[in-house]
């Protein structure tokens, strides 16, 4: 990829895993603040209560609110930042909120939560975009084990400056699966362009089924449609679709 004057190319890769990483022992977080908040929202995304146990101005030590469940953590003042000291991520009881209705989705929380939508003071719409693709983009990895999700993005090296959208590269973990397992060593391929604000081009790639049905395999938005463009799809297209030693397959364009 071209750099032109400040900017650098940078890839950022987000897997399914994305969400709950920072949940083991020995992970730090720069305050207590900051770590009842990934506690708090581990909580909201997995469908469970806590209560505080133990806790000191020092120390955030919650457990499950179901008696006897073995879910806990807790986490303690390390010099300057807060530290895992033990997690037990399994729960050993049955109840999991039901419904869109959590506890802990307070006013304030939503309130919080959208904010950053709201309060950008320049260039709002790019801004809004950025977070609201960010925050849909971590759910539907989530909700989509074994998913890939691929940004590229020209990196400022100005202070200050803002890093600019490239290109983009998903494949979804069904995708992946139904490949490997019941469709046919065939992949077609075709771009078009997107219409709106911010144009682009959408690449695809499609598997086929026995009965010649067609089923997307992984999608990309790129600046143009080029030989770098195709080569980057392709490129990633193998890394995450195909494997290593997947050598016979036909590739179709333009249909
Ligand atoms: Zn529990």
């Amino acid at each position: 990829m071209k750099a032109d004057g400040m900017f650098v190319g940078a890839h950022d890769v987000y897997t399914n895993n994305l969400q709950f990483e920072q949940l083991t022992v020995g992970a730090i977080f720069s305050n207590m603040q900051h770590f009842k908040k990934v506690v708090k929202e581990y909580a909201i995304r997995q469908r469970f209560m806590f209560v505080r146990s133990k806790s000191t101005p020092k120390k955030y030590d919650v457990r499950c609110k179901v008696e006897g469940c073995k879910w806990r953590i807790t986490g303690t003042n390390h010099m300057t930042c807060v530290l895992v000291k033990s997690f037990v991520p399994d729960h050993t009881c049955r109840t999991k909120l039901r419904g869109n209705d959590h506890p802990l989705v307070t006013a304030a929380w939503v309130a919080q939560t959208c904010l950053r939508l709201f309060a950008c003071p320049d260039d709002v719409r790019t801004r809004i975009i950025r977070e609201y693709i960010k925050m849909h983009w971590v759910q539907m990895m989530r909700r989509n084990p074994g998913s890939y999700m691929r940004v590229f993005r020209a990196r400022d090296l100005r202070p200050r400056g803002d890093d600019r959208f490239v290109r983009l590269f998903w494949t979804f973990g069904l995708s992946i699966w139904s490949f490997h397992r019941t469709l046919r060593h065939i992949i077609l391929v075709d771009g078009t362009h997107l219409r709106g604000k911010y144009l682009g081009i959408l690449l695809i790639a499609i598997g086929v089924d026995g009965n010649n049905g067609l089923y997307p395999l992984a999608f990309g938005v790129v600046e143009m449609e080029n030989e770098d463009s195709w080569r980057w799809f392709f490129m990633l297209l193998r890394q995450y679709v195909l494997t290593a030693e997947m050598n016979i397959f036909t590739i179709c364009s333009d249909r």
